[in-house]
């Protein structure tokens, strides 16, 4: 106990100006209990290896205090669906504190944790089934190899929130490496406070791109470091499957890693104009916006940082962030193709597929898993037997052995991702307080690449009632 309580958290943001930030202690429940402890994250952490979980929920919840730890919430701003919303910030968030590890600075973030200054109209609570959702989520885009905030440990509670209908609280420890969003540095250009602007970027080099201290364009550079990740990041979101649902400026990391999840989904059948966010109406956030969203919100981190950084070298950062997205999404795509030589038509190839897999309403999981092993009997029809003659005239001037491909392929295209229907299910016997299901399923998502024939039900497509679930932002 002794040890958890003198754990060792480094709090540089909590150095920073206060006009960031507000220090304060967060609202316990009053029977706080846990649901699940993510042990391999926290030995990663340097949590004590011997830690009794039940030890560390007080800590959590707020009944007891790490000694070294300096808790606050966050201020921010940012484009919501578009418009501008000057004051943001952590409204049901707290910055518990920072650790340095071998990966380098990780913040430990409890979501769910009360009001806060920026609650605005807002209890300041997250529910149980949102906490669930962004737990499992995190960790499954975490091991489908998508850069992506963490999850260390999550409670559950009999107090009720109140939504659509009545729910229960719930909390959970979300692990990234760093919580500064886009919309930190809109909040300071357009409230005035300018000056810190700098003084947030020095942060950020200090911290995380130590090869840019010397730099003499270190805020150009940085900003062309911020692009170039989140164009490599939502080039892994389009190749997977994954639509985050709320890609507003305050949930965009300056380092590239996807988080603050709600009304998130993976793709059944491959439709790319899918839209997860039941409340999203003119579908802005819609699977195949998501490049350009994230184009737009570089624009408006640029329009934040305009008088810090070069103008032209700007522009033509901005200019490259397709490139950066089309050499990753090719990367990717040639890999779950089985591609090992790279030929200049190989785009075209891939999206004559998704395009035939959109007509005939393929799963877009299931379809690639399944190129890796039984290809004849995938297509039936001409479009696609004739898609898939071109393909093997394609692997024709590849090297390598159709075994060592398919292996290959296998660990390209996950077997298992988080579709809706597999959390729901989670969800729902959640709340009746079996956790199996949540267990199972995190176990499975921790490798989605092996076969675990175990639980082949995971890897279904969903059944009818699955295909209908609507997931809206209140959460
Ligand atoms: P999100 O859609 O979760 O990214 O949240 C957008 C903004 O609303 C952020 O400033 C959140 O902190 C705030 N927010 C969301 N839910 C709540 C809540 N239940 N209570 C207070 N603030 C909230
Ligand atoms: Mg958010």
């Amino acid at each position: 106990m002794q040890e958890l309580e003198g754990f060792k958290f480094s709090n540089p943001f909590a150095d920073l100006p206060e006009d960031l930030f507000h220090k304060q202690n967060w609202t316990p429940f009053d029977n706080p209990k846990l649901i699940h402890f993510n042990e391999e994250l926290a030995e990663l952490l340097g949590f004590p290896k011997d830690l009794n979980a039940e030890d560390l929920v007080p800590f959590i919840n707020g009944n007891k205090a790490f000694k070294h730890s300096v808790p606050l919430s966050m201020a921010y701003a940012g484009h919501q669906f578009g418009s501008w919303v000057p004051q943001l910030g952590d409204g049901r968030g707290i910055l518990l504190g920072q650790i340095q590890t071998e990966d380098g600075l990780m913040d430990l973030h409890i979501k769910g944790a009360g009001k806060t200054p920026y609650s605005r109209f807002g209890d300041g609570r997250a529910v149980l089934r949102s906490t669930i959702r962004e737990y499992l989520c995190s960790e499954a885009m975490h091991h489908l190899g998508i850069p992506s905030s963490r999850s260390l440990i999550m409670i559950g509670s009999d107090e009720p929130v109140f939504r659509e209908t009545t729910e229960f609280g719930a909390m959970m420890v979300r692990v990234a490496k760093t919580h500064i969003r886009f919309g930190h540095f809109e909040y300071l250009m357009h409230n005035k406070k300018s000056e810190l602007i700098p003084i947030l970027l020095n942060h950020v080099i200090e911290n995380y791109f130590p090869e840019l201290r010397a730099s003499k364009a270190g805020y150009t550079d940085l900003f062309e470091k911020i692009v170039s990740s989140t164009a490599r990041l939502i080039a892994k979101w389009q190749a997977f499957g994954f639509a985050h649902g709320v890609m507003n400026t305050d949930n965009m990391s300056i380092l590239g890693e996807t988080f603050d999840f709600g009304p998130f989904g993976f793709l059944d059948d491959y439709n790319p104009g899918f839209i997860c966010n039941h409340s999203d109406h003119s579908g802005r956030y819609a699977f195949n916006n998501q490049p350009s969203i994230g184009l737009w919100n570089c624009h408006a981190l640029a329009a934040a940082l305009k008088d810090h950084i070069e103008i032209e070298r700007t522009k033509e950062i901005i200019n490259s962030y397709e490139g950066f997205f089309y050499d990753e999404l090719t990367a990717i795509f040639r890999r779950k193709l089985g591609l090992l030589v790279e030929q200049a038509d190989d785009l075209k190839l891939i999206e004559e597929f998704l395009s035939w897999m959109q007509k005939n309403k393929k799963d877009y999981t299931l379809t690639f898993r399944n190129l890796a092993k039984e290809q004849d009997s995938l297509f039936e029809d001409d479009e696609g037997k004739s898609w898939h003659e071109k393909y093997q005239h394609r692997l024709s001037f590849e090297k390598t052995s159709s075994e060592d491909r398919s292996k290959m392929m296998t660990r390209a295209n996950p077997k298992f991702v988080l579709r809706n229907y597999l959390a729901q299910e989670a969800i729902q016997d959640a709340e009746k307080s079996d956790f199996t299901k949540l267990k199972d399923l995190l176990k499975v998502l921790k490798n989605p690449y092996e076969e675990n024939s175990e639980f082949d039900d995971f890897a279904n497509a969903p059944p009818e009632w699955g295909k209908k679930l609507e997931i809206s932002c209140s959460s």
